[in-house]
């Protein structure tokens, strides 16, 4: 599998350091506000990426963390007047309820910031000592870049016009900006209650060593892959490879991989724009996780994405097809059980080049239009009858197959709520009873609430009006 590398700009084969084992690490969010669809296309991205890597056969220890103590969080809970702790807790339910809306597989940990202060503390105190960082008059604690030699290796900076010893405070700078930045900050008066005591006097530490800490306790200080949004690429990550680096003397993480921005309506989202999407707002308008799930994986990771509600009504078209196409290849199985090596030539194809796609970069765009050619060749043939019923489910469990990385079709899940799911199995109660009118009455429930239900022989299933 191939992968674009940040670090060294190219397309590397993926070498996981131990065996089959690869240990990763994704930027999560900082719990200052619900995450907009922007947010999320870096998340989707990941899972796809998570995803592939298990189809491919790696097993993955996947680490998220949750940032819920920086400048913004702590702002945040000013204003609102309550401890940060309240402020950030509504944030990161509502950030774990909209993973499961979108089917993103959960990570196997996902660290609070706040839990992992003593961890941070004995990585300043580390590079304080090999003399990477020095505190200042006010009892900060800087990380000097002019000591660290690779600095600006990962948004490959030119470093030559650097102004030594200048300082930056706050989380996030721009390039032009490259200068010490803060490992500790001391306390200030904007802080409120939050604070905790360290070797330099009482403070909090800044954001981006929050990573380092984290990271390098649950995946060791060398790990393989390193994920995030392009924005993150500076100050973010580049201040995460020197703490690290610095602080260890080895190398921090192999395979550094960016996906682009999302822009809506062609334009940059922004709430002045009125163009700027939570997954509530979207829900709101009647569109589903899965739906906007399709829309998110649909584009190249590495290039922008222009989100809109015609691409969302496009989803749907495309959801409607391969569940169609799903539900004509279970008739015509009729309960067989499928076996890869039953496949007809056509779906032999889309099966070669799902993997071709997507171990290129995870060229997800190809993967798609593979799978959408084998319908097409699909539903051919079965209106000709040219497939029997041991290859049907064949293709059928090749769908399946394809689903360990979409995430798209299994159960219908996310985009069917409670109220539906609790008149189903009433209906399917009064079926039993074979109260007929009971059931004829609660058939038309569920359409009301815009969908179909249709008896198959492996149980009720519905399809979106
Ligand atoms: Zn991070």
């Amino acid at each position: 599998m191939k992968l674009y590398n940040t670090l060294t700009r190219m397309l590397d084969e993926l070498v996981p350091i131990e065996g089959n084992h690869v240990r990763m690490y994704t930027c999560g969010p900082t719990v200052y506000d619900y995450a907009h669809i922007g947010n999320y296309r870096a998340y989707v991205f990941e899972d796809l990426l998570r995803r592939y890597l298990k189809y491919s056969g790696y097993r993955v220890t996947q680490v998220m963390n949750l940032t819920d103590v920086d400048d913004k969080t702590i702002r945040g809970a000013l204003q609102s007047n309550v401890s940060l702790d309240d402020y950030t807790r509504k944030f990161k339910e509502a950030f774990f309820s909209d993973l499961k809306a979108l089917n993103i597989e959960p990570a196997e940990h996902y660290p609070a910031a706040t839990a992992h202060i003593p961890e941070m503390i004995v990585l300043i105190a580390k590079l304080v000592e090999k003399g990477y960082a020095y505190k200042s008059d006010d009892g900060s604690v800087y990380f000097s870049i002019a000591k660290f030699k690779d600095y600006g290796k990962l948004a490959h900076l030119d470093m030559s016009g650097l102004r030594a010893g200048a300082r930056v405070a706050q989380d996030e700078y721009e390039k032009e900006s490259a200068a010490d930045f803060a490992l500790w900050k001391a306390y200030d008066e904007k802080d409120g209650n939050v604070v905790w005591d360290s070797p330099w006097g009482r403070g909090r530490p800044g954001w981006h060593i929050e990573c380092s800490a984290m990271s390098m306790k649950y995946l060791g200080e060398t790990f393989d892959l390193h994920t995030g949004g392009i924005d993150n690429i500076f100050p973010h990550h580049e201040d995460e490879i020197a703490q690290s680096e610095a602080a260890t003397g080895r190398p921090f993480v192999n395979y550094w991989m960016h996906c682009a921005h999302l822009v809506v309506d062609g334009r940059k989202m922004s709430k002045s724009l009125g163009n700027f999407h939570t997954l509530r707002d979207i829900f709101a308008r009647g569109y589903s996780g899965r739906e906007v799930r399709y829309v998110l994986i649909s584009a190249q990771y590495s290039q922008t994405l222009n989100f809109s509600f015609t691409a969302l009504d496009g989803a749907r078209a495309s959801l409607a097809r391969l569940d169609e196409f799903s539900d004509r290849l279970a008739d015509a199985a009729g309960g067989a059980d499928g076996l890869l090596s039953d496949l007809p030539a056509w779906a032999q194809k889309a099966q070669h080049g799902f993997k071709t796609a997507l171990d290129n970069d995870l060229n997800m765009p190809e993967a798609l239009a593979c799978i959408f050619d084998m319908v097409h060749e699909g539903n051919r043939a079965l209106n000709s009858g040219s497939t029997d019923g041991k290859q049907a489910a064949a293709v059928l469990k090749l769908l399946g197959e394809f689903d360990r990385v979409l995430g798209l079709l299994g159960k219908v899940g996310s985009e069917v709520n409670d109220a539906v799911t609790k008149l189903v199995e009433e209906r399917q109660e009064a079926r039993k009873a074979r109260n007929w009118a009971e059931s004829d009455r609660l058939r038309n429930e569920i359409m009301k609430l815009g969908w179909e239900v249709k008896d198959t022989p492996q149980g009720p299933k519905l399809k979106r009006l």
